[in-house]
């Protein structure tokens, strides 16, 4: 009897503690053997998106690159910067476990708030349209409206926000019923390839993609997406602004971010922000 309150009472507690020691121990070797670091917090980012991230040398560069390591900095904290596709983002972000944080040029959107905060906003872009130099959509004014691209073949990133506004309009806008049909692709680039492959007429990707691309491929050209005025309104883009997506219960990954944020849009003497430097530096603009 005393005997088996005896063995009861190893097992219930000294075996656990024993196994509580035995796991720690083997994780400690795995860890080590595969060089497992532990990171602060892990940030997304979809290195397809010049010039907010690209590979450079086998490293991620660019705007956000720089955002995230200056908010590292401040909060004195070890981030890992992770490469991953960027319609996955978002909900990695919201889930918490896998992401703290996004930084990929994200766009705020209503539906995207549901599932992260947004940090305060740094960048104003628009859509653009590429096209091919041999294939010239119906130009007029040094833009496009939607309803000039009826009945054509369109591509875009999948889950980017010109691929959503692009359902929208094939969906239930001023494309429904045209037959213009839609694809998506991983990144814009690998869009504006399928152009030159003909396998789409236009891809829609947001401003300084669009003519980071253009730059790079002479036979594609780049302009403006507007939506037709109504009630004698003139055409107009939307415009959209960029943000750091961060998981709903990282307050203080939020807020060092807004901080630093707030300085680097902080305008210098010369009337421009460090952020609008990084843009022209990354853009290949400066030697900065
Ligand atoms: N700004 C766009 C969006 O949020 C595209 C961002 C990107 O392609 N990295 O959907």
């Amino acid at each position: 009897m005393l005997m088996a309150r005896k063995i009861k009472r190893f097992f219930s507690v000294e075996l656990i503690i024993f196994l509580c020691l035995i796991l720690t121990l083997a994780l400690s070797v795995i860890f080590f053997v595969l060089n497992i670091e532990h990171y602060d917090y892990i940030i997304e980012t979809n290195a397809f998106f010049a010039p907010f991230e690209y590979y450079s040398n086998r490293e991620i560069k660019g705007v956000d690159v720089d955002i995230v390591n200056r908010v590292a900095e401040k909060m004195d904290k070890t981030i890992q910067l992770k490469n991953v596709e960027f319609d996955v983002i978002i909900d990695n972000v919201s889930d918490g476990i896998i992401a703290d944080a996004g930084a990929a040029g994200l766009t705020i959107t209503e539906p995207r708030l549901q599932k992260v905060d947004f940090s305060i906003p740094y960048y104003t872009s628009v859509q653009y349209v590429i096209f091919s130099q041999t294939n010239l959509p119906n130009i007029h004014n040094n833009y496009l409206v939607w309803e000039d691209l009826a009945g054509k073949t369109l591509g875009s990133q999948t889950g980017c926000t010109g691929y959503l506004f692009m359902s929208d309009e094939v969906d239930s806008g001023v494309l429904e019923g045209t037959d213009t049909k839609i694809k998506g692709f991983d990144s814009h680039q690998i869009a504006a390839d399928a152009i030159s492959a003909h396998l789409i007429d236009y891809a829609i990707a947001d401003e300084l993609a669009a003519k980071f691309i253009v730059e790079k491929n002479p036979n594609l050209a780049a302009l403006p997406l507007y939506y037709s005025g109504t009630d004698g309104m003139p055409d107009e883009p939307a415009e959209e602004s960029y943000a750091i997506a961060v998981n709903k219960n990282r307050p203080e990954l939020l807020s060092a971010i807004n901080e630093v944020l707030t300085e680097m849009l902080e305008p210098g003497e010369d009337g421009k922000s460090e952020i609008d430097k990084l843009i022209l530096k990354h853009m290949g603009l400066t030697d900065e």
